[in-house]
């Protein structure tokens, strides 16, 4: 009977997500592992509520280690490409190209040798237009913050002095800061979110700071040369702009 459980570590923002469904052997790997936690909610067919490990089965909260939380929030995620469980990168294994979880590789080794991918779909990229449309939300988001500033501060100032100041502290301070946390914190700005669609390092692993503060530095770039690194994306086999290229990120939809 598969299982499910509940996290909230790694996206305190969002609230808790629901993961799984994970088997026997995965579930009980993943416990041992220390990622589930004795209040960690969890669930299966048959039962009528979400349950604490503890409650369930108190026989392996007894193996849990406590949370290293603070390297948890540090390290950058990447994903199992058979049951999709989120990992720190050092935790998966490559195999045949793909990023797979100790607990799946016997499973996903077995399919192969009878010629069966048990792996998920690998990741669809995101094209020029669904990116430009995501770009356009925050842009319109981004003016609404930009024209609330200036009335707000409006009577400090002559009108174009104000603008001014207000246009360069999104430009050089607010947009980078929107960017970073969110492509950190959600893998996504809101207009990405609003279309389904992230951001990621090549690998399928999170950005971390430096590089989300680079990667909108290194659109600025892409903007100055008439938008062109922009363009680059409807012509790449991965979609990649140029500042995706610098960064080593792609955009892909939401698996
Ligand atoms: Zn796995």
């Amino acid at each position: 009977m598969p299982w499910y459980y509940a996290e909230g570590t790694h996206s305190r923002e969002q609230g808790v997500e629901r993961r799984g469904p994970l088997d026997d052997a995965a579930f009980e790997a993943l416990a041992q592992s220390g990622r589930l936690r004795a209040t960690t909610l969890v669930w299966q067919t048959g039962m009528a509520e979400w349950q604490a490990l503890s409650v369930v089965r108190p026989d392996l909260v007894a193996q849990t280690p406590p949370p290293l939380l603070a390297v948890e929030i540090e390290t950058p995620l990447a994903f199992c490409a058979v049951c999709g469980m989120p990992q720190s990168p050092e935790d998966l294994l490559t195999f045949s190209g793909r990023l797979i979880c100790a607990a799946c590789k016997p499973r996903f080794a077995q399919g192969l040798t009878l010629g069966i991918d048990l792996s998920l779909p690998r990741q669809q990229y995101a094209g020029f237009w669904i990116r430009f449309g995501a770009r356009l939300i925050d842009g319109i988001l981004l003016a609404i913050v930009q024209y609330a500033l200036i009335f707000a501060v409006a009577g400090l100032g002559t009108e174009s002095a104000v603008s001014l100041g207000v246009s360069g502290l999104i430009y050089f301070l607010v947009h980078p800061t929107y960017e970073a946390v969110m492509t950190v914190k959600h893998r996504a700005t809101l207009g990405k979110l609003a279309l389904g669609i992230r951001i990621l390092r090549t690998d399928g692993t999170q950005l971390t700071w430096g590089r989300a503060i680079g990667r909108y530095f290194a659109q600025l770039l892409s903007q100055v040369i008439l938008f062109i690194g922009y363009v680059m994306a409807a012509f790449d086999d991965r979609k990649q702009a140029l500042h995706d290229r610098l960064c080593d990120t792609v955009v892909v939809y939401e698996s």
